[in-house]
């Protein structure tokens, strides 16, 4: 039994599911929930996620739901201040802004991708048990029709932070368990707080934040003591608003108000034979700085190319050892990091006059500010120490395997039309970029994915590629998650073979 399993329909069960099925695997996605949720949850997509996004397919669609943010200030919710200004605009790359879009409109964009590649989600299903040898994996599933137990070859536990299939794998997430709680509020505002910004309120009671939706739409949330009661009344939202954003928000006509409780840990393992963990069953951490859907959606998008292949029996089952390689440090990162912006977010006295200082700087000091927004827009996560990322011969670039492949402006099909790397990419699969010509490496690379010639397929008038990648001659291997994997200054086949039967494990025709 080959097929895929996910469960979770959230933002990440259904990235998989679309990375999945675009790679031509059979898929199934079920969730527990009879119809998808209606709170706005996670709201800001990043710059990285938005190329994920554009690559397949859904951005435009997902734009015509959402606000592009420009700005994130850090201001002293006391005062009014605002310490920092950190504009987006000039990061790195083909989309400096963030996207402001309440998570029930990003999942209905990926349910739709999902069934235009002819995967529907089985509605109020729930895992309750699973069980797995070297063949495959048995899962029991409850639905409308009651329990029925089945064989599935490979299961996507992205169920959440209350992970059933983490549980039922008996593994934990490890970590603070000293629950931090947010009020938040998905409401209109009328407000004088400009609207392509997402304000950071600094406060010793707590941090605040608004995300501006579309229209009048915002979200806020506020870090509070344990609450008594199950949600906020809007009353109380207004109260917090007045308290910690210096008086700038009416807040109006709530759609959800609601606490939530954070905690900061992960599991050990991504990886547990045949079943693989990711977004928020592997990770769970602070909402600050909105890094928590957009981590798993990368999860979901490092891990479909590698199980695709091992499901289509081309690669070893060694190979998605390396998901867990590449992501697990990266979720590490996230917990500590939004950890840490929270405390800072409170911080008072002297902890807090550090911060402000800090605040001012990155704030003052271009270099850092533009450092900052690469940051949150995870732009700065690559894989150069992975296994997976190979240098063969010299290279003279500031490209290297494990990088995000960059993809700069100039570039044109033999017509004169432009055309991006993000756009080649929406082919699916790997992209073999070959400066010269390219000789057997079409052959070599097969149905693996596309060889463009640079000169032939794709020309660089400006020379754009070849300072972006450094090597004149050469090839670069893009993996289908966006990031290179090989980096080489010949074209030989062999270079090109070695690199997919040994370091990826996948079966390839000798070179003739
Ligand atoms: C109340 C709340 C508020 C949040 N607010 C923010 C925020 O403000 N900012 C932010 O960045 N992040 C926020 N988050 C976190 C954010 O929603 C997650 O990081 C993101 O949704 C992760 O996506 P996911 O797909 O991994 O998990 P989820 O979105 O949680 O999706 C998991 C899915 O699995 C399904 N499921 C669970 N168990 C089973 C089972 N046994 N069988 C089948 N299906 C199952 C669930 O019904 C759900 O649809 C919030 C989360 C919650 C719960």
């Amino acid at each position: 039994m080959d097929g895929v399993l996910v469960v979770g329909a959230g933002p990440v069960g259904l990235t998989a599911a679309c990375q999945l099925a675009r790679l031509g695997i059979t898929v199934r996605v079920v969730d527990a929930l009879a119809t998808p949720t209606t709170e706005s949850r996670a709201v800001g997509v990043h710059a990285r996620s938005l190329e994920m996004l554009a690559a397949l397919g859904v951005l435009p669609a997902l734009e015509a739901r959402g606000r592009r943010i420009g700005v994130l200030a850090m201001t002293d919710g006391r005062s009014g201040d605002t310490r920092a200004r950190i504009p987006v605009g000039d990061i790195a790359s083909r989309h400096p802004y963030v996207l402001d879009i309440p998570q029930p409109d990003t999942e209905a964009v990926l349910a739709d991708r999902a069934a235009e590649l002819g995967v529907a989600v089985e509605r109020g299903t729930r895992l309750t048990a699973l069980a797995q040898d070297g063949e495959g994996v048995t899962v029991t599933l409850a639905g409308p029709e009651g329990e029925r137990t089945e064989q599935v070859g490979w299961v996507v536990g992205a169920d959440g932070g209350h992970s059933t299939t983490r549980h039922l794998l008996g593994t934990h997430l490890e970590g603070a368990f000293h629950g931090q709680h947010f009020a938040m509020a998905d409401v209109d505002v009328d407000t004088s707080l400009t609207r392509d910004t997402i304000w950071m309120f600094t406060h010793p009671e707590g941090m605040g934040i608004h995300f501006p939706l579309a229209g009048d739409r915002a979200r806020v949330m506020f870090l509070v003591e344990e609450p008594t009661a199950d949600a906020p009344t809007l009353a109380e939202i207004q109260s917090l608003a007045d308290a910690r954003m210096g008086g700038r928000l009416r807040v109006r006509d709530p759609r959800w108000l609601a606490y939530f409780e954070v905690h900061h840990a992960q599991v050990p393992q991504y990886r547990h034979g045949r079943v693989l963990l990711a977004g928020d069953a592997a990770h769970i951490h602070s909402p600050a700085g909105a890094q928590g859907m957009n981590t798993g959606m990368q999860d979901a998008a490092n891990l479909a190319w590698k199980l695709a292949l091992v499901v289509h029996g081309r690669a070893d089952a060694r190979l998605l050892d390396s998901y867990h390689d590449e992501r697990h440090p990266v979720g590490a990162a996230v917990v500590r990091k939004t950890t840490l912006l929270t405390d800072v977010g409170t911080a008072s006295g002297p902890a807090g006059t550090i911060r402000d200082v800090a605040l001012f700087l990155v704030g003052h000091v271009r270099r850092v500010s533009d450092a900052a927004a690469t940051q949150m827009a995870e732009l700065t996560i690559g894989y150069r120490d992975s296994a997976l990322s190979v240098r063969h011969g010299r290279h003279h670039g500031d490209v290297r395997a494990g990088d995000h492949a960059p993809d700069p402006d100039g570039l044109q099909r033999p017509d004169g039309t432009p055309v991006t790397i993000e756009e080649l990419q929406a082919t699916p699969g790997f992209l073999l970029l070959v400066h010269g010509g390219p000789g057997a490496l079409a052959t070599t690379l097969g149905d693996l994915g596309t060889v463009v010639a640079i000169g032939r397929d794709v020309l660089d008038p400006e020379g754009a590629l070849a300072r972006a990648y450094g090597n004149r001659d050469g090839m670069v291997l893009v993996r289908p998650d966006g990031y290179v994997g090989l980096v080489a200054d010949t074209t030989d086949p062999h270079v090109l073979r070695r690199y997919l039967a040994d370091t990826l494990g996948v079966a390839v025709p000798a070179v003739a």
